[in-house]
């Protein structure tokens, strides 16, 4: 059995022919004082979508980006900052 491989010449990201459909990408320029130029890539629907979505009908565009888990180091920031927060808070408070 044969499978075919895709992968983005933007990103890199790889995987199955089905699993990652590639759109291709091209920019002609085109002018009269140099021979025209046609450049042209194979780009991922997130590549496609995170640069050119809104030109291209039909295109979905690109998810948000996951919120990531704070660590400890950012929750014990925040905590400290709320404390501070409240500390300065009610000192301008009793003046
Ligand atoms: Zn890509």
């Amino acid at each position: 059995m044969k499978t075919t491989t895709h992968k983005c010449d933007r990103c890199g990201r790889e995987g199955p022919a089905d699993d990652l459909p590639l759109y291709s990408v091209t920019v002609q320029v085109e002018g009269s004082y140099q021979p025209d130029t046609v450049l042209s890539a194979e780009w991922c629907v997130d590549c496609v979508s995170s640069k050119i979505a809104g030109w291209v009908t039909g295109v979905r565009p690109a998810p948000p980006d996951p919120k990531p888990t704070p660590t400890i180091d950012d929750v014990l920031r925040e905590f400290v900052q709320e404390v501070i927060d409240e500390t300065v808070g009610a000192r301008q408070d009793g003046e």
